[in-house]
């Protein structure tokens, strides 16, 4: 049997930031708007110190208007509501995202509820899930955004009457992207750690989407011959070779067991370089279409 083909996220991702660029370049242009995203960024977490940078970064080459807020693990809950109430006020700002986790003592699921909704664009204040959950207009999560451009890319535009497994059901990946599969007219399933028979939920799938944070879980015999397997699983693992391991030294892998699932999928994401580079590039999008939506045009 031949092998999965490989869903190359950062090439999608590279097509979404240049069509995102075209778009702020056109909002410019016509209307003189240039969309803003504001990041906020608590304490010195450094894997959080990387993500922020690359979201600054590349909303600048975008051509968007950047600002980045840091502050110490010291902040307090009412200066950080503050600050996201100075954003929500500001008309140069359209996005808002505060980097989480926050610090031990912050309270996120606050700090969320302060976001102006209509700015929330890392999808996460409850009614943007409320109206995502509705089918109605909203921002939804960056991730999951990323996940159905990458389907729609590999099966086309049209996914009805699919049958989509979700493992996870997280505020920030699970949910989100079963409701964005059930907009989409996919039958879907959300599976979880207290789900039974995994792997028979597992085997159902045409598009199974694991997001469990549980590196190489779902091997492939858990897997439909020919399914589309997007893995969103990001977990640092020691080298196979024990030379290498002994140094300390890590790679990134998936929740999804790459090497036999490649031999049974239609078609797989790689970690890295499958959905990852889509999460940022969809944070721009999503700053587009909430500037777009601010002022109406
Ligand atoms: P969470 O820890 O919030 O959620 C994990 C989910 O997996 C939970 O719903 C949990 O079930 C379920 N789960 C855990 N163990 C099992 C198991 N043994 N069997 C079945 N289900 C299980 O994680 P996130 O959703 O935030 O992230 C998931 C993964 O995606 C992580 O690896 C994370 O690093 C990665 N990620 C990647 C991003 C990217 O840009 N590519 C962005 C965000 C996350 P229960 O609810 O019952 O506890």
């Amino acid at each position: 049997m031949s092998e999965a083909r490989l869903i190359d996220g950062r090439a999608e991702a590279d097509n979404l930031r240049a069509r995102v660029a075209a778009e702020v370049a056109e909002l410019k242009a016509r209307h003189g708007l240039t969309p803003g995203l504001a990041v906020v960024l608590v304490g010195e977490d450094p894997a959080s110190q990387v993500y922020v940078r690359s979201k600054g970064e590349q909303s600048q080459a975008a051509g968007m208007h950047s600002v980045t807020h840091k502050l110490p693990a010291e902040t307090s809950q009412a200066a950080l509501i503050d600050l996201v109430r100075q954003l929500n006020a500001d008309p140069a700002i359209h996005g808002i995202l505060v980097q989480m986790p926050l610090p031990a003592g912050l309270d996120e699921k606050a700090v969320i509820a302060a976001i102006d909704p209509d700015k929330d664009v890392d999808g996460l204040h409850v009614i943007n899930a409320g109206r995502l959950s509705q089918g109605l207009p909203a921002l939804a999560p960056c991730t999951p955004v990323g996940c159905m451009i990458l389907l729609r890319q590999t099966l086309g535009e049209d996914l009805s009457g699919l049958r989509a497994v979700v493992l996870g059901r997280s505020i920030l990946v699970g949910r989100p992207v079963a409701q964005l599969l059930l907009q989409a007219d996919c039958t879907v399933t959300i599976a979880h750690s207290r789900t039974r028979d995994l792997a028979s939920v597992c085997r159902e799938a045409d598009i199974l989407v694991a997001a469990v944070g549980r590196p190489r879980m779902i091997p492939g015999d858990w897997i439909r011959p020919g399914a589309t397997v997007i893995d969103v699983g990001i977990n640092r693992v020691p080298f196979d070779d024990p030379a290498k391991a002994a140094e300390g030294k890590t790679k990134l892998v998936g929740d999804v067991d790459f090497r036999t699932a490649l031999k049974v999928a239609g078609a797989i994401t790689p970690v890295p370089n499958g959905v990852g580079p889509m999460t940022v590039a969809c944070l721009l999008a999503n700053t587009v279409t909430a500037a777009r939506r601010i002022h109406r045009v």
